[in-house]
């Protein structure tokens, strides 16, 4: 069978360092080409992040555009992205479950007040806190999608009242109410006091989370960012944490990533910052997407994971 050629595209990432070795696992059916790659209309597949500007114009002959992640806000706002190219996700339920661990760690800290323990711990001080139980913390996620819905369900287990919102009305497994639309919106978050954001990055998600948004969270709400960093209004955060609506933060994605080392969120007392490493697709979670990809080419079908371009997700 004939390979199918592939080029890697990343202005920020090395690729074949990253995914090197998963895609040899593939190499009987995928050619993978560094960019700018030879013979360029040959090349059928492109696996992108961050793709360098003007890279998709080189291949005119592009099938299937493969993101190495859930999101693909950077690939569908690529210049020179043709509007009918199909732009694919990874979907790995093992980067959903490494996804609920993190957001779980963040959510029972606050809970459990383990900011404080370590505060104490710093000062020698032996204080018994008798935090609440989990079902006196109502949490709300942004986003009922393929990590949304993992993340909502772990934290159901553990007792906590979750509401979950999405665009569509949908249904949602047991103890989890879901809401969706600017209505389902306005009720959920006056029922949440940590706010979970699991959105994709679109012209409608962009600046969702302002101070508007933070008022209308139970005093004392917690934020766990995890979307995508153009979803925060950063300004409007610092004043919700300085007027005490907010009790804090944990960010892992930024608008300017890596953050600048000016930036105040890194000082900051309630705020936790990690580098956008919430979880990430595997590298053989990348390889089957690739692989599903070229056989979807190859048999003239949609490859599974094509997002709706229009939508942005
Ligand atoms: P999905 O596409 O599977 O789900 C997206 C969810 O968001 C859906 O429930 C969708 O609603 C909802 N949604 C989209 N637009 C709106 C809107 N305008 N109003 C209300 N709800 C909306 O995405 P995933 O769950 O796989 O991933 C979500 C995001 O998580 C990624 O796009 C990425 O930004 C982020 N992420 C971050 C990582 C990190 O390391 N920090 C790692 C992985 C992902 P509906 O169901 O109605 O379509």
């Amino acid at each position: 069978m004939n390979r199918l050629p592939c080029v890697l595209l990343s202005a920020t990432t090395d690729l074949r360092g990253l995914f090197g070795a998963a895609l040899a696992e593939i190499a009987d059916r995928v050619e993978i080409l560094d960019h700018p790659a030879p013979e360029p209309e040959r090349v059928r597949l492109a696996l992108g992040w961050r793709p360098p500007a003007d890279a998709l114009a080189r291949y005119p002959n592009l099938a299937a555009l493969c993101s190495i992640a859930a999101g693909v806000d950077n690939l569908l706002a690529c210049p020179g992205r043709p509007p009918d190219l199909p732009v694919v996700r990874v979907i790995d339920p093992d980067q959903a479950r490494a996804m609920s661990a993190f957001v779980l760690w963040h959510v029972i800290g606050h809970q459990r007040r383990f900011d404080t323990y370590a505060e104490n711990q710093r000062d020698r001080v032996w204080r018994r806190l008798y935090p609440r139980e989990a079902r006196a913390v109502p949490v709300g996620i942004l986003g009922h999608g393929q990590i949304g819905r993992r993340v909502a369900a772990d934290l159901a287990a553990l007792g906590f009242p979750v509401r979950a919102w999405s665009r569509t009305a949908q249904g949602a497994g047991p103890g989890i109410l879901h809401h969706h639309g600017p209505d389902g919106l306005a009720a959920m978050l006056a029922e949440t006091e940590v706010l979970v954001n699991l959105l994709p990055l679109t012209a409608e998600t962009r600046g969702l989370l302002d101070g508007a948004l933070f008022a209308r969270l139970r005093p004392g709400g917690y934020l766990v960012q995890v979307g995508r960093g153009e979803h925060l209004v950063e300004a409007d955060l610092l004043a919700s944490l300085a007027s005490g609506h907010l009790a804090g933060a944990a960010l892992d994605v930024f608008a300017a990533e890596p953050l600048p080392a000016s930036h105040p969120f890194w000082g900051h007392p309630a705020i936790r910052v990690t580098p956008h490493e919430a979880c990430e697709a595997s590298p053989q979670a990348v390889a089957r997407t690739l692989l599903a990809t070229a056989e979807a080419v190859r048999e003239g079908r949609v490859p599974p994971g094509t997002v709706d371009a229009a939508r942005g997700y």
